[in-house]
């Protein structure tokens, strides 16, 4: 008998790469020489098009089929050749059935002109068709119910990292961008500070999403509605209708608020006091006047309490002096010099911290690993064990106690079990690594960034920057000191 293999990826091969279609074709060449069938072609859909109009392979097929060349189609199974369009498949399976081609496929050989056949492949196929509506269907409310169970299906906003915690898809917190998402609600909600700026600031300190591109305004008022921040996860927000392709926007008043699995980065109340004041639509002061004092609003005088200011009035920025409104209080000082000592204090902090993480970022690691070292040695013991249980299965078939049907099931059994494990063997030696590379710097706060950028960045950002680590500072300067000699107490946040 002369056939045409015809291959085709079908929905249900995407969840398994192993399925590929080179797999397919060696499996039915081997069908073909095992049952005597001469191969005359191949036709292979690269692109796998639902429709028949892009099915090129196919078209090829139907046209070749008049010209005798073929007494039947192989095929992996019945739904490579159908599944499109009710029409389509009716297209196909008249052209088969007028040329009396039959259609092979590792199951059954299908005589489209036997009725009784006719009639099962044509269920086969509709049933093909339904099963996959009853897919599609399925995810959807998969998907439904995992979102009301509080987890996170789609990809991770700024600030966190898509995880899968207890078999469940949800959201762990990415240091490295959460804490802007911090500086971005205190800049915004206690900072007065307006979209621009914010934005602006971040730009300076090199932060970008997570495409690599700066975050403009209309990111960080995104970022401001977020509920995720908050640990919320909104659904709901869009919905399909009827006779349109996209999806429709529904209204804010139908929109769900279901508790996350994920933990929050901002606080509700934080959270509320920004859309209080994106409804209000304030307008956030024009910075156009330029701010020449990078330590404004921080520097208190320990003396009187009076939040020290600085004469920007001067003709050179070396000029500038920090001094208490109080008359004859605590001594000024020059601006420049007040400022080194503050950026000095953040240093050394910031090298405390470096240890600290460090320490504790190897102290972690190295329990992390005790525990994935024991997991490893117990699954490879339990490999052993199933190796040893494989062997006696052979034995026990060789002395005939096992029949057949028994020693495929147990042997079925064992392999699953081996597979399994084999996975998780591989699973815990890829996260040994992963964690050992991991990178201490990663937990180092904002700190780290300020330090690096911060002889680039404009006053006014020099003091939004600062007014996110410290709370205030406490000045001292008795009438006598010497230039150096000034008293700071940092009272970092
Ligand atoms: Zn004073």
């Amino acid at each position: 008998m002369n056939v045409a293999i015809y291959l085709r990826k079908s929905r249900a091969d995407e969840n398994n790469p192993n399925e590929t279609l080179e797999k397919h074709k060696e499996i039915l060449l081997d069908y073909a020489n095992e049952n005597a069938l001469a191969v005359i072609d191949i036709y292979e859909e690269v692109v796998s098009g639902g429709m028949l109009y892009n099915r090129f392979e196919m078209l090829k097929l139907l046209d070749n089929i008049p010209k005798g060349l073929y007494d039947a189609v192989l095929c992996i199974d019945l739904d490579r050749l159908g599944r499109g369009s009710a029409a389509d498949s009716e297209r196909i399976f008249d052209v088969l059935k007028k040329y009396n081609i039959k259609i092979i496929t590792l199951k059954k050989v299908y005589d489209l002109n036997n009725e009784y056949d006719e009639d099962y492949s044509e269920f086969e196929m509709f049933m093909a068709r339904k099963e996959l509506k009853f897919i599609t269907r399925r995810m959807n409310r998969g998907r439904v119910k995992s979102i009301n169970d509080g987890c996170f299906v789609s990809g991770a906003p700024f600030g966190y990292r898509n995880a899968v915690i207890n078999r469940r898809h949800t959201l762990e917190i990415y240091e490295p961008e959460a804490k802007y998402v911090r500086m971005i609600f205190d800049m915004y909600v206690n900072q007065n500070q307006g979209l621009t700026a914010i934005s602006r600031c971040l730009e300076s300190l090199g932060v970008t999403s997570k495409k690599g591109t700066p975050l403009n305004r209309s990111t960080i008022s995104r970022i401001l509605k977020n509920h995720t921040y908050i640990g919320k996860i909104v659904w709901n927000k869009s919905k399909t209708v009827k006779g349109q392709k996209s999806q429709v926007k529904t209204d804010k008043s139908s929109w769900l608020y279901i508790d996350g699995l994920h933990k929050p980065i901002v606080s509700v109340e934080i959270f509320n006091r920004a859309q209080e004041l994106i409804k209000r639509g304030r307008k956030p002061p024009l910075n156009h006047g330029e701010l020449k004092n990078p330590l404004a609003g921080l520097v208190k005088c320990a003396n009187c309490g009076k939040t020290m200011v600085t004469n920007t009035s001067a003709e050179t920025t070396e000029r500038y002096r920090l001094i208490c409104r109080t008359l004859s209080c605590n001594k000024s000082s020059a601006l420049s010099i007040v400022e080194n000592k503050i950026f000095e204090d953040i240093e050394k902090e910031l090298s405390q911290l470096e240890i600290a993480v460090q320490q504790n970022h190897d102290k972690d690691i190295s329990g992390k690993k005790a525990v994935r070292q024991e997991l490893i040695n117990n699954i490879t013991r339990e490999l052993k064990r199933l190796d040893t249980q494989e062997s006696r299965l052979y034995d026990l078939f060789e002395q005939g106690i096992y029949d057949d049907n028994l020693f495929s099931k147990r042997s079925k059994s064992i392999n699953e079990r081996k597979n399994q494990l084999k996975a998780a063997l591989s699973a815990a030696r890829k996260k040994i690594n992963a964690e050992a590379n991991s990178d201490a710097e990663h937990e180092i706060p904002l700190f780290l960034d300020i330090i690096k950028n911060y002889n680039r960045l404009t006053p006014r950002e020099k003091n939004t920057v600062l007014k996110n680590i410290i709370d205030h500072i406490e000045y001292r300067r008795s009438k006598t000191a010497h230039r150096d000699d000034i008293y700071l107490k940092i009272h970092y946040k």
